[in-house]
């Protein structure tokens, strides 16, 4: 006879039940999806990660690194280890932003691979589990904020791509870290061309007066704390023209976090 005491919420039956529903399930999902790496697509064997190679391959940014720009320290050991903590090129010229942080190196390893596929293609499957190496990438920016932004496209841009990337990888570390996405406080008011094959003058110039921060939001801006989010950091130049905007509409202090970044520029 099957009793069913009211203290309990459910008979055991049922319970296991349950589980073997949500096994077969996971089991269904697997053999229609199968795990595979995030970036090269090998079959491994749990979804959302990359398969031991790409692993290998990824160059995760570690301190000793700059505390302004996030830049490495490897090529200057000496410097992380005489306790400097701002590089030289941070000092000749200072960003506008406070502090920028980043996952991985752009150049070279499967962080490439990612953006790219996160922009192009398998959007959802991509964007949790790179906000998850953001947010641990970016701990000490997101410890002491009040609001992440999101690098905004220009509303032509979005219409025809449908898809802002930064956009997804701040909801997916919103998610994570509790800072709040506002994904309305930065506007893109120019249509900027693409950035790429631009000298750093030339994108610095490119991206002028792009950004603004519509007046019935700037009270949101006021005395806040703002994390900008972005998929990748080359110059710099379009980060900086961000967090001028900001500081300009109040923000007491604007930090940048990216999934990928240039170290080296060619
Ligand atoms: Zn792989």
């Amino acid at each position: 006879m099957l009793r069913l005491d009211p203290s309990t919420q459910a008979p055991s039956w049922l319970l296991h039940g349950a589980r073997a529903l949500k096994r077969a399930g996971g089991l269904a999902l697997d053999l229609l999806y199968p795990p595979s790496c995030l970036a090269c697509r090998r079959a491994i064997a749990e979804h959302g990660g990359l398969c031991p190679e790409c692993w290998g391959a990824m160059r995760f940014i570690e301190r000793p690194f700059c505390e302004r720009l996030g830049t490495p320290f490897e090529a200057d050991l000496a410097a992380g280890e005489s306790g400097r903590t701002i590089s030289p090129a941070a000092l000749a010229d200072p960003p506008v932003f406070q502090r920028a942080r980043a996952v991985a190196r752009y150049e070279d390893g499967p962080a490439r691979q990612l953006v790219h596929r996160l922009k192009y293609g398998d959007r959802g499957e991509l964007a949790g589990p790179m906000g998850r190496w953001m947010a641990r990438a970016g701990a000490e920016l997101l410890d002491d904020s009040d609001v992440l932004v999101p690098i905004p496209l220009h509303w032509t841009r979005l219409a025809r791509r449908r898809f802002n990337q930064a956009a997804a990888l701040a909801k997916a570390i919103e998610a994570l870290s509790a800072v709040p996405a506002e994904t309305e406080l930065l506007v893109r008011v120019k249509p900027t061309p693409p950035q790429v094959g631009l000298t750093r003058r030339l994108r610095a110039k490119n991206i002028q007066g792009a950004f603004e921060v519509p007046a019935a939001r700037r009270i949101e801006a006021e005395g806040r704390k703002i994390v900008l989010v972005d998929d990748v950091m080359t110059s710099g130049a379009t980060l900086n023209a961000a967090a001028r905007v900001l500081l300009r509409a109040g923000a007491k202090r604007v930090d940048a976090l990216v999934f990928a970044r240039v170290v080296t520029e060619s």
